[in-house]
């Protein structure tokens, strides 16, 4: 059997990569790929609302319940595996370890391609630093010299997750991904993560406009399956082709 082709998700935060890339997750699952999702942080502090209302809400306990949330929906998703990096959140403390432990994580994956949040966010600075953080390790995971004797990393496409106000994040989409067939797997994913239920309606919204979108954009070929849900994403790097059909 030949090897599974895998993909790599890197989250700021638990619910991150429920929002913004359940259905890339769960396509490609679907269609045998090894997903693995990396969690910087379970977002107690800075995305976890509800959780704090409740009386007697501690770090420990939110950290807790944001861990089983982000693994339920891992669970749900096909994910193959979920590493959490366990780091505070609101501000994300990345230094070198953490550089370079995710650049052993891409090593070790050696993704087809790894999506991460947009490279601006003036609402949510721990998003583009993880991305800042995802190209730098990206960088010492291609390089002979760090650590030499291992498998390098070789050139996997950047897709970059929507923000929530694209427009202030200088984000511009270029590919929209059709989640119809694992829509009702992503909402799911969105129902297990209950620290957030204000959102849950927010990107299901997102998801049906840029199904409408998409379905503008494809043509409208008479046969093909209408897309009823998408996802957006930005890419980094150059699509290497020989036509342009
Ligand atoms: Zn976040």
């Amino acid at each position: 059997m030949a090897e599974a082709k895998t993909a790599l998700v890197v989250s700021a935060h638990a619910a991150d990569f429920v929002w913004r890339a359940a259905g890339a997750i769960a396509l490609h699952a679907k269609a045998g790929w090894q997903v693995t999702i990396v969690c910087l942080s379970f977002g107690a502090r800075g995305e976890s609302a509800n959780l704090w209302r409740k009386p007697g809400a501690t770090l420990e306990g939110i950290n807790a319940s944001r861990r089983a949330e982000a693994e339920t929906a891992a669970k749900i998703l096909g994910a193959h595996e979920l590493i959490a990096f366990d780091m505070q959140d609101y501000p994300l403390p990345i230094g070198p370890a953490e550089i370079d432990h995710l650049a052993d994580v891409m090593r070790k994956v050696q993704p087809s391609f790894i999506l991460s949040h947009s490279m601006n966010d003036p609402y949510n600075v721990d998003h583009p630093d993880t991305t800042a953080m995802v190209f730098k390790s990206r960088m010492i995971a291609q390089a002979w010299g760090y650590k030499p004797g291992e498998k390098i990393l070789g050139a996997p496409q950047m897709y970059l997750f929507e923000p929530h106000q694209t427009e202030q994040c200088n984000w511009k989409p270029d590919t929209l991904l059709d989640i119809s067939s694992v829509w009702e797997q992503k909402l799911a994913a969105i129902h297990a993560m209950q620290g957030q239920e204000h959102l849950w309606s927010y990107y299901t919204n997102v998801a049906e406009q840029r199904g409408n979108q998409a379905r503008r954009n494809s043509g409208g070929q008479a046969g093909a399956k209408p897309v009823t849900h998408a996802e957006a994403y930005m890419s980094v790097f150059p699509r290497i082709v020989s036509t342009l059909d």
